[in-house]
């Protein structure tokens, strides 16, 4: 009788103590020793490639993921119907300079990292008109044929208001030319310091008679990948074309725009914005033992830039929640809740996946209590960023997270994707996942944001992380 009553008190116990280090060391070892993330990863990046909201490839992923996620048996797997933006880049686009006092070469594609001098110098004849590498920021106007200007940079709002005033930048093509602040530790801090020239930079030097605008890359690397990313017209303002120019050519047009008054640049862009297109998100799920009416969302965005095969950006989120998914049901974790790993649609240039995700969940008033985003890369993981009301209990399981190096908790945890879930669910625990931040500029939004450029191992102990922080949430949550 003692014995049988000490079994049931070991039973009823046994859900409290999953959470133990044996439990972390299956989790991990399934990652590290049977993880699938990167084999999908790599057949997302080389079967699909990049997936701009509303473009074919968009689609070819949509139904590669559903095939996918269907085949590894989950409870339910299914596609939530959403309409999306679909801006198009062109195949015309270019950017040339030319100048009656410089003339200079790309060195080679292959830029040397240490010292940034991409270009070198020319005799001065025969002048040539320098093509260099530049792309369209996602939703610019085209320029309906060549559009040819003096240059003027800046590297500050301050500046710009500035020259505005004194109307320099009259006819202008501007370069937004604001570097990363290097000092900063966290990279997406120096991102947040200068994406605003990105998206609202354009319309800024607008106001002040700019005709186009070269914005600097958004990366800590100096090199001759142009990144890409959103731009948003302000319809108040004259709406003019805008592109990103890789780091090394924005150091090299301000430092010859300074040393020769006359120098010109032309701009030539095909891109234009088409009607709304068919879309989805894809969801999977396990569903809830206790609890199946309440949900756990875990994703990343389906969609990508058209540069390089959105490889970082955000195949790595999408495969961080599809493989934690099949990580908890391989060692046979019976969740409480619900959990659903979603790929949300159309994040980088309108998220209106995550707001119709919303919208569904409140119109069917599914009850969310909480959700989880990876949209960092798939880099080395470190900890997550949590609600301020959960750090507590998250802080319960500290020693068990730094155990695995992914113990840095840090007090905010919305998420661009995730952040729509609270119209409806005031309530919900809102959790990012939180990589090393050294290199995820390097290539995000360019042409190197390619599987090649993602760490397998790296990549399944983020999915691991992410798994048992699932089960944080799953655990400590009701
Ligand atoms: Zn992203």
């Amino acid at each position: 009788m003692r014995f049988l009553l000490a079994f049931f008190l070991l039973a009823a116990n046994s859900v409290q103590a999953q959470v133990d280090s044996a439990f972390y060391r299956k989790v991990f070892n399934e990652a590290l020793g049977n993880g699938q993330a990167y084999a999908r990863l790599g057949e997302l990046c080389k079967t699909v490639g990049s997936r701009l909201s509303g473009s074919p490839q968009a689609e070819k992923a949509v139904v590669w993921g559903k095939q996918m996620l269907s085949s590894y048996g989950f409870d339910s797997v299914y596609l939530q119907a959403v309409m999306v933006p679909r801006w198009e880049r062109s195949k015309t686009e270019s950017l040339t300079f030319s100048s009656a006092v410089f003339n200079v070469a790309i060195k080679g594609e292959k830029l040397q990292d240490y010292n940034c001098e991409a270009f070198e110098e020319l005799p001065l004849k025969p002048a040539k008109k320098h093509k260099i590498p530049a792309v369209a920021l996602g939703g610019s106007i085209g320029t309906n044929g060549k559009l040819t200007a003096g240059l003027v940079s800046v590297h500050s709002d301050a500046q710009l208001d500035s020259m505005g005033r004194a109307s320099a930048l009259k006819g202008k093509i501007v370069l937004l030319n604001r570097p990363f602040p290097e000092s900063y530790l966290n990279t997406f801090k120096a991102y947040g310091a200068c994406v605003v020239q990105r998206v609202n930079g354009a319309s800024k030097a607008a106001a002040y008679g700019a005709v186009g605008v070269l914005v600097r890359s958004m990366s800590n690397r100096c090199d001759l990948h142009a990144h890409t990313g959103v731009m948003i017209y302000d319809e108040k303002q004259q709406k003019i074309p805008a592109m990103a120019v890789a780091t090394a050519v924005a150091n090299l047009l301000d430092k010859l725009s300074h040393q020769d008054p006359n120098l010109s640049v032309s701009m030539e862009l095909g891109c234009q914005t088409l009607p709304d297109a068919p879309s989805a998100n894809v969801v999977a799920e396990t569903r809830g033992s206790k609890y199946p009416g309440s949900i756990i969302a875990f994703g990343g965005h389906f969609d990508s830039w058209d540069q390089g095969e959105g490889a970082h950006d955000d195949g790595a989120g999408c495969m961080h929640a599809f493989e934690a998914l099949r990580l908890l049901k391989a060692i046979g974790y019976q969740p409480r809740h619900t959990l659903r790993c979603v790929w949300w649609m159309n994040e980088e240039n309108g998220l209106r996946g995550a707001n119709e995700y919303a919208s569904i969940a409140a119109k069917s008033n599914e009850k969310h209590i909480a959700a989880l985003e990876s949209d960092r890369g798939g880099f080395t993981p470190r900890g997550f960023g949590v609600d301020s009301v959960f750090l507590p209990k998250v802080m319960k399981y500290k020693s068990l997270l730094d155990a695995y190096g992914i113990g840095e908790i840090e007090k905010g945890g919305g998420g661009a994707d995730i952040g729509p879930i609270r119209k409806s669910n005031p309530n919900a625990v809102l959790v990012g996942f939180i990589p090393d931040s050294q290199r995820y500029f390097d290539v995000h939004h360019s042409e190197t944001d390619v599987f090649e450029s993602v760490n397998k191992r790296e990549l399944h102990l983020g999915a691991a992380a992410v798994a048992v922080m699932i089960v944080i949430l799953d655990q400590e949550l009701d």
